[in-house]
């Protein structure tokens, strides 16, 4: 039998329920049907953040925001205007769930489960009659003058939020659209030769730049026993997606371990300690003893004082490819911008067909920026 809805969204995910539950509060006479085709709705925020779920990032201003993200961030500035971190705080409060800052801007439900989140939307979407149907595969999708045909349901309006799934990029691309190619964002590198795999645990602030580019990134950096990870390093695999993908992940990566000073400050300083063999950067133990060993600093000559400087300044590693981040990843690539008028979320080339979520390219650093951008693209899909 034909059913007849008036918004029919595809994808049960953090975009597709959120734009459900706006769509129904700003319109409640109309229809709202989710199709999810996996047997559970939100389960990337299931397991987001450790299984905390880091909802949004406490970064109020639309501009600074949008800063943290290499893909979409000048689209989303004025979206932000309208439905930012503030107002996702003030939702999720509304409905019953406070959220905390951590020191590094992070924020997460105060309860440090995700399942708070989950029962939040999923308990909104059915006190607002949003109907949702799981284990639903799409076949196809059909474009009318009326709207759509999916599974023998007629929709006016159509709402992709299929997240990073190929099926989503190709009915995007059947409906007319170009998809930018979905690589992956947020990883972490690989560096089989590092002499430094032994120090796995040690984390330090340092700078991170891809040899003969302008991409840096400076931050936390964790040495792991296969490579680098911790915020610096994935930070930059986000900004450096594309070149790395490009390089197949064999890059020159030069590390400035003391990122405040420059190479002749560390020459002086490391002059000062002739006299002694105090370690005064403060770098981790294990670290400064990787770079000096066991020597006195009185033994050290000028010659070999100046090459310390340029080592602890610019220390060349051989990255050799990658290796996913299990905290949190997120694809590089989907919907051209250019195709979707930011001020609906509607597509710009066929009418009534919505996105929201990752399956634009779109995407954030890590630390609660992806997130918001599902919530502030699927609560304007959801409004218009
Ligand atoms: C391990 C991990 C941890 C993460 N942690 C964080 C975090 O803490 N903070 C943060 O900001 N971001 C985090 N992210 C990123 C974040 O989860 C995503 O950016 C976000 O989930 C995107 O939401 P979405 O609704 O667009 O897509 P998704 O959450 O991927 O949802 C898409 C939904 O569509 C469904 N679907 C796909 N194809 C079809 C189809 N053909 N028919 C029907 N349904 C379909 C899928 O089954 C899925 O349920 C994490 C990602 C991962 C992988």
């Amino acid at each position: 039998m034909e059913k007849r809805v008036d918004l029919l969204i595809i994808g049960g995910g953090a975009a597709g329920i959120f734009a459900a539950i706006e769509a129904k509060r700003s319109h409640p006479e109309d229809s709202v049907l989710v199709l999810e085709k996996s047997a559970v709705l939100l389960s990337k925020v299931r397991i987001s953040g450790g299984g905390r779920c880091n909802v949004t990032h406490a970064c109020f201003d639309p501009l600074a925001l949008s800063k943290n993200y290499p893909r979409g961030g000048n689209e989303l500035i004025g979206p932000f205007h309208r439905f930012g971190p503030t107002d996702t705080i003030a939702w999720f409060e509304q409905h019953g769930v406070k959220l905390k800052t951590e020191s590094d801007g992070r924020m997460f439900p105060t309860t440090d489960s995700s399942e708070t989140i989950i029962h939040c939307l999923l308990d909104e979407a059915k006190k607002l009659g949003v109907e949702i149907a799981l284990r639903q595969k799409v076949e196809q999708i059909v474009k009318t003058d009326e709207g759509f045909i999916i599974n023998q349901i007629k929709a006016h309006r159509l709402l992709l939020a299929t997240g990073s799934s190929p099926q989503g990029y190709e009915w995007a691309k059947q409906l007319g659209h170009t998809i930018q190619e979905p690589i992956p964002s947020l990883f972490t590198f690989n560096i089989p030769s590092s002499p430094l795999l032994d120090l796995s645990g040690v984390s330090l602030i340092a700078e991170l730049k891809i040899a003969g580019t302008a991409l840096s990134q400076t931050g936390p950096l964790l040495l792991t026993h296969f490579g680098f990870s911790g915020p610096a390093a994935i930070k930059l695999s986000a900004w450096a997606a594309r070149e790395l993908y490009a390089k197949n992940y064999r890059v020159d990566l030069v590390v400035n371990w003391l990122p405040k000073l420059s190479c002749e400050d560390i020459y002086q300083a490391l002059l000062q300690l002739k006299n002694g063999s105090e370690n005064v950067f403060y770098l981790p133990k294990n670290l400064w003893k990787h770079f000096v060993g066991d020597r006195k600093m009185k033994d050290f000559s000028n010659k070999d004082l100046r090459k310390l400087a340029e080592k602890l300044h610019a220390d060349v590693y051989k990255v050799e490819g990658k290796t996913t981040n299990k905290e949190e990843f997120v694809t590089c690539g989907g919907v051209t911008l250019s195709e979707v008028n930011f001020q609906t979320m509607e597509s710009k080339i066929c009418p009534g067909l919505f996105f929201a979520g990752e399956i634009l390219n779109i995407d954030g650093v890590t630390g609660g920026f992806n997130f918001q951008n599902a919530w502030t693209t699927g609560f304007i899909a959801g409004q218009n």
